[in-house]
């Protein structure tokens, strides 16, 4: 099932990249792999995939174990800062920075490594209250006070949007990071290294690829849904 899978979202990549005038390779698909099994990702590295998204230190550390070495890792959820000791120098990418203690914490263990880690703030563009990130409005502060961090790397933005029946209400929250990420361009950041828009995730890839998104998450679509009532099963 996750060849036809893989090969359905690769298509609907293809076409939402044709109808946005974008080329494919503008586009990175993170295989979000979070409480499926290790054969799982197995199937989907012998497939071609590469880059896998996780959500749970302990569960990224355990696959991280087994399988490739030449998998990129990418930490999606939120991360607790005596947790980043566990992956500082296994990821490739932590997308969910939501607080500047979080960014010192970062900081300071990818010191220790002798490492610059590659970071994406987490913003809260539709403001959601069960949701972690930044509120838009303390974006500047947030890149005022890590700015002379020089073991992270801040590489763009991220959120995640809310869940809807029909991915163009998704389509104002899109819109908005990438206007934040332009806003942030123009601000004293290094210019080229503000690239990254990761949004957009199985019920609305289509739709955050047409806004703009470089890093796209998607884990149902690849893996099936997931059940969270199996024993044992890390989350
Ligand atoms: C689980 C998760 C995803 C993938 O969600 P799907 O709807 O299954 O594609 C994407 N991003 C984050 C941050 C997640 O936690």
């Amino acid at each position: 099932m996750i060849k036809e899978n893989l090969a359905y979202v690769e298509n609907e990549i293809q076409e939402a990249c044709r109808r946005a005038g974008r080329a494919r390779e503008e586009v990175t698909l993170i295989a979000v792999s979070k409480t499926k099994p290790v054969s799982d990702l197995k199937e989907a590295y012998d497939l071609g995939i590469r880059v896998f998204g996780e959500n749970k230190v302990q569960e990224l550390v355990d696959k991280y174990e087994v399988l490739p070495k030449d998998i990129r890792w990418h930490m999606i959820g939120h991360l607790q800062r005596n947790k980043v000791k566990y992956i500082i120098d296994k990821v490739d990418l932590i997308h969910s920075v939501d607080s500047v203690r979080l960014a010192e914490t970062i900081e300071k263990e990818a010191a220790k490594h002798e490492i610059v880690v590659n970071i994406l703030i987490e913003v809260n563009v539709a403001r959601e209250e069960s949701k972690f990130g930044l509120m838009p409005e303390d974006l500047d502060d947030f890149i005022r006070q890590t700015a002379g961090f020089t073991h992270i790397r801040i590489k763009g933005l991220m959120t995640i949007a809310p869940f809807v029946e029909n991915a163009e209400e998704n389509r104002p929250i899109f819109e908005r990071l990438r206007k934040l990420s332009v806003d942030m361009r123009g601000e004293n950041v290094d210019n080229n290294t503000v690239c990254i828009l990761s949004m957009g995730m199985t019920n609305d890839y289509c739709v955050a690829i047409e806004e703009g998104a470089t890093m796209i998450r998607v884990g149902t679509g690849i893996f099936g849904a997931r059940d969270y009532s199996l024993p044992g099963e890390v989350r």
